[in-house]
């Protein structure tokens, strides 16, 4: 592959199939009919601006399989947003769905934008806009989408409201999820991924012996991800000595208060400046000395360049593809064990099916309910992703991952007559 192709998600989640449906010896029509999104949806959105200007956005929609349920997955607004990423990212949905044994396959959506320079008025118009133009190919037993990078309950919310209004003035929250509590979102689904994640980290952590109240950690990325799985792990006594976010990162040897670092981050936009750190650049971040390092931000962050550099015993995936196949070869080959993102920001989705549950009974449950689901669920996935690494003996954690769900993939492909 040229360096070009090496970054590419879609020739990534590719490359991770046929290698592990390979390793499973399935037929060949198990990739040939996973290989490819079902269906690709461009749209464009014309948004009128402040300004009295007109302004058209690009959005995608890609729904990968449903050969085990409705697509689901979020939807992200970003500058860098391709249709090949999206294409990709909603791959890796499938898989992340069927490691936990969800009836889903893999949805996601994007808009090229950046939120960051949108007033609150144009973000939901473009919201509005987005959500009417992808309607007639959404909707809760066809594809359910959710939040992902720079997305929220508040343009959830919009989106709910815009899509209902298309149908005729239906109210049915269970077309999207990680909506806010009062239209239908699940308590918990805020934390639900860095959640998951901090389950995963500490079953390997207890695997490896590792004893998590000695334990430091680094965040890259300081999002809905990434700040909540620092202030969990600091919860179980992990020191987190680094974080950083798009803007730079901050390092503290003695570890931060995580909880005083959100509310730094929420009143100055960024961690820059926090009290008591010391900046450091951020491509040092993550091949600092380390016990754990949590990706939480976008793809291609640990590369063929960086990773014989990693230090990290673990490295916990809460971002979408943030490990290339050759960084994830090296990373194997210097015995650092990395939880793939399938399994370990799965914690996100789970709940937004409990929440899709919740609003297709019209019964609501208490958060101690949703985090003991969310505990057996995710335990459950590690244990079973563990178990097939040690059967197979020579495969990493992903491919083990992917084992696990091509497994009732591929049986459900073969009961419903595809392959
Ligand atoms: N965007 C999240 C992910 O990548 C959540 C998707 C969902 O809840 O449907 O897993």
């Amino acid at each position: 592959m040229t360096v070009h192709e090496q970054s590419n998600p879609f020739l990534i989640v590719q490359q991770q199939l046929k290698e592990a449906t390979e390793k499973m010896n399935l037929p060949a029509s198990v990739y040939e009919v996973l290989k490819y999104p079902k269906r690709v949806l461009t749209v464009s959105i014309p948004v009128k601006m402040d300004d009295g200007s007109m302004k058209t956005f690009i959005g995608y929609r890609s729904q990968h399989t449903d050969v085990l349920g409705p697509t689901k997955g979020g939807i992200r607004f970003h500058p860098d947003v391709t249709m090949d990423e999206v294409k990709a990212l909603s791959m890796w949905m499938t898989f992340k769905c069927g490691v936990v044994s969800l009836p889903y396959g893999g949805g996601k959506g994007g808009i090229i934008c950046n939120p960051k320079e949108l007033s609150k008025g144009e973000l939901e118009r473009l919201s509005r806009g987005f959500a009417q133009s992808i309607s007639a190919f959404i909707g809760p037993d066809k594809d359910i989408p959710a939040p992902d990078v720079y997305t929220n309950a508040q343009v959830m919310a919009w989106m709910m409201d815009e899509y209902n209004k298309t149908q005729g003035g239906i109210n049915n929250p269970g077309v999207i999820t990680g909506k806010p509590i009062t239209l239908g979102g699940s308590l918990g689904r805020d934390t639900a991924t860095a959640q998951g994640c901090i389950y995963t980290i500490r079953e390997a952590a207890n695997k490896m012996g590792i004893q998590l109240d000695k334990a430091t950690a680094v965040i890259q990325g300081f999002g809905n991800a990434g700040s909540h799985a620092a202030r969990l792990l600091a919860d179980l006594g992990v020191t987190i000595i680094a974080v950083s976010d798009s803007r730079g990162a901050i390092f503290n040897k003695q570890g931060f208060n995580v909880q005083e670092l959100m509310d730094y981050k929420k009143s100055n936009s960024s961690v820059l400046g926090f009290n008591g750190s010391e900046e450091i650049t951020a491509d040092k971040i993550l091949t600092m000395a380390c016990d754990i390092l949590v990706p939480a931000a976008l793809e291609n962050q640990i590369t063929s360049k960086n990773a014989p550099d990693v230090k990290a015993k673990i490295v916990a995936e809460a971002a979408n593809g943030p490990t290339t196949p050759e960084a994830d070869k090296i990373l194997t080959q210097n015995g650092v064990v990395v939880i793939p993102d399938i399994l370990a920001n799965a914690g996100g989705v789970v709940v937004s099916y409990y929440e899709w549950v919740q609003n297709l009974m019209g019964y609501y449950w208490s958060a101690q309910e949703v985090a003991e689901k969310l505990e057996a669920q995710m335990v459950t996935a590690f244990d079973k992703t563990w178990n097939t690494r040690e059967k197979y003996g020579d495969v990493d954690l992903r491919t083990a991952a992917y084992m696990v769900s091509l497994e009732r993939i591929t049986e459900a492909l073969r009961l419903r007559g595809w392959i």
